[in-house]
């Protein structure tokens, strides 16, 4: 103990003096516009001094909390960059409001850790934004957590957890875990099966607006589960969805018009559905467009609606468009 008391006592030195350290060294920011972490008053990656920063808006770069050319605030800046759907762009604003505490940015954040852009990949990191986030009390991350604990991606699979955080997400009016919910009871694996509550949670799901969720009604309907068949109920589900905008329930009823499915084989119909998945932005329908097309199926040939149909698909990221485009183009 004798020993251990100067060791002691100069620990305590140290502590003491701790504040003052930190004060003299400046603390670590991220830059605005590139969204590396810096020490020095202008970025060591792009340049920018630190609090440029670049509306996303008009592209206008400035320092003052609006922009000087379009107006736009910084925050509503940010919050539109870290909305915008590439992560590419997103991410200085993710990093940014990430340092300030904001759940959603907390959780995008996990985004890059998984995919080893920008940041170095390392799941575990991503998990604890998406703890963070939960902790903080996010609907959304609530859903990511069950989807984590559904999918066992990151952790070992647990259904009774991922049930769990669905809940907490629905009861916070994230309409897609309503639809998670209805999955278990329609499948019946971890609660009791049950027909009526997987309809009833699909329904919430979709009157809550996931446009998805009308499919899974047409499903139940279609396949006659815990009623009987009933066609009429399920195409009308179907239509219910692609007119709330489901690409995936327009793409179908395509398919179920051209091939007789539940319905009388209506090829010009079918068509129709093809072109509105289509332009909610479904490959497969505009794969199914070029096809249409090519051979004459509900409507005249024509060799080049059909090969603009095939290098869209191609585009959205269908590879046997691509083929079928080659085929139908270097003939
Ligand atoms: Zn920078
Ligand atoms: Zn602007």
């Amino acid at each position: 103990m004798k020993r251990l008391l100067p060791l002691l006592l100069g620990l305590c030195l140290l502590l003491s003096s701790l504040p003052a350290l930190a004060e003299e060294s400046p603390a670590l920011w991220f830059c605005l516009v590139c969204g590396e972490g810096c020490e020095e008053e202008a970025c060591t990656t792009c340049g920018s001094v630190r609090g440029v920063w670049v509306c996303s808006g008009c592209g206008q770069r400035n320092l003052a909390s609006a922009c000087s050319a379009c107006g736009l605030t910084r925050e509503d800046s940010l919050t539109a960059q870290m909305d915008c759907g590439d992560l590419l762009t997103a991410y200085p604003a993710v990093r940014y409001l990430a340092a300030a505490d904001h759940p959603d940015a907390i959780l995008a954040l996990a985004r890059y850790y998984e995919t080893g852009l920008f940041l170095r990949k390392d799941q575990m990191a991503a998990f604890a934004c998406y703890e963070k986030a939960a902790s903080m009390g996010s609907g959304k991350a609530y859903l990511a957590m069950g989807r984590i604990y559904d999918r066992g991606e990151l952790v070992s699979p647990d259904y009774f957890k991922a049930m769990e955080y669905y809940q907490l997400a629905a009861d916070r009016g994230i309409a897609e875990a309503w639809w998670y919910l209805g999955t278990f009871y329609e499948e019946g694996s971890t609660v009791t099966r049950n027909y009526d509550t997987a309809m009833e949670y699909y329904l919430k799901a979709a009157e809550m607006g996931d446009a998805d969720s009308w499919m899974s009604l047409a499903h139940c309907c279609a396949m006659g589960y815990g009623r009987e068949r009933d066609a009429a109920m399920a195409l009308e589900y179907y239509q219910k969805g692609a007119e709330a905008g489901s690409a995936l329930a327009a793409d179908y009823l395509g398919w179920m018009y051209m091939t007789g499915e539940l319905v009388t084989t209506d090829p010009a119909t079918g068509l129709e559905w093809y072109r509105r998945a289509a332009e909610l932005g479904n490959a497969r329908s505009m794969y199914a467009l070029g096809y249409a097309y090519q051979f004459g199926q509900g409507t005249a040939i024509d060799l080049r609606e059909a090969a603009r149909w095939y290098e869209r698909a191609a585009v959205a990221g269908r590879a046997d468009a691509a083929a079928a485009y080659k085929a139908l183009t270097e003939e």
